[in-house]
């Protein structure tokens, strides 16, 4: 790994200069033994549609951000610590190539790189600081990750009940379980989910049914483990770039 380059002064200057970006709007990231191995652009595929986001990655976590300027002003910081985090490729969309999901258990995003060389150093830079911080703390990679929204677009219709069609008067709503675009009628109950939120969220009619079903057998519902991709071999650097 590259613990080499936890508390020496190179680092502390790269962490320093992202500290700066982000200026009173993000966290302090300096901690002892934080290393920040690579940063670069990536598209995150949001509600709306896909933009543009800083990432940092750090030996313990994953921070991103909006660019304001690049590499001089980010805001809306995120820190996801990488012990909860476990990817999936993707394949390519007509506008989305090099894609792959981040996933947690508050959240889940797709992103997609440049190239598909830049993916593979990606994944493999954060599948080898996954398993170094997995090693270093005995746990288990995650098993339960937060369904990723599914992007307003991708759907006119409600996904449940589809016969409502969706218009400026008919919002789009998102079931915080399945992550499927409903309409208000397909998404009246909301359920308190604590793995994501301290309150009660919304979901969708369907996924309500389960949630209560399974509340009254009081078992959870145990997923397949998540699949991990082998790593490989790093390439050419292009958008992203990454200290050895
Ligand atoms: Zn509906
Ligand atoms: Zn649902």
């Amino acid at each position: 790994m590259v613990d080499h380059l936890a508390n020496t002064e190179i680092n502390s200057q790269r962490i320093a200069t992202v500290e700066n970006c982000f200026g009173a709007s993000g966290q302090p990231l300096a901690v002892p033994g934080r290393v920040l191995l690579g940063e670069g652009i990536l598209t995150k595929e949001c509600r709306k549609k896909p933009k543009p986001r800083i990432f940092f990655l750090f030996n313990d976590i994953l921070v991103y951000g909006s660019i304001v300027i690049n590499k001089r002003k980010y805001n809306s910081q995120h820190i996801i610590p990488l012990e909860d985090v476990t990817l999936e490729t993707l394949p390519d969309t007509l506008q989305m190539k090099n894609r792959w999901m981040i996933k947690t258990s508050k959240k889940s995003f797709v992103v997609s790189a440049a190239s598909l060389t830049e993916r593979k150093e990606w994944i493999s830079h954060l599948e080898e600081c996954i398993r170094h911080l997995l090693t270093k703390t005995g746990r288990q990679p995650s098993t339960e990750h937060a369904a990723p929204w599914i992007p307003d677009k991708a759907t006119d219709i409600c996904m449940r009940c589809t016969q409502t069609k969706f218009s400026t008067l008919t919002r789009r709503h998102h079931c915080r379980k399945c992550g499927f675009v409903v309409c208000g009628d397909c998404s009246k109950q909301k359920f308190l989910m604590p793995r994501l939120s301290p309150k009660p969220l919304r979901v969708c009619s369907l996924c309500y049914r389960q949630l209560m079903a399974e509340e009254k057998q009081e078992g959870g519902d145990q997923r397949q483990p998540e699949q991990i991709h082998s790593a490989k071999p790093r390439n050419s650097q292009k958008s992203s770039s990454f200290v050895n």
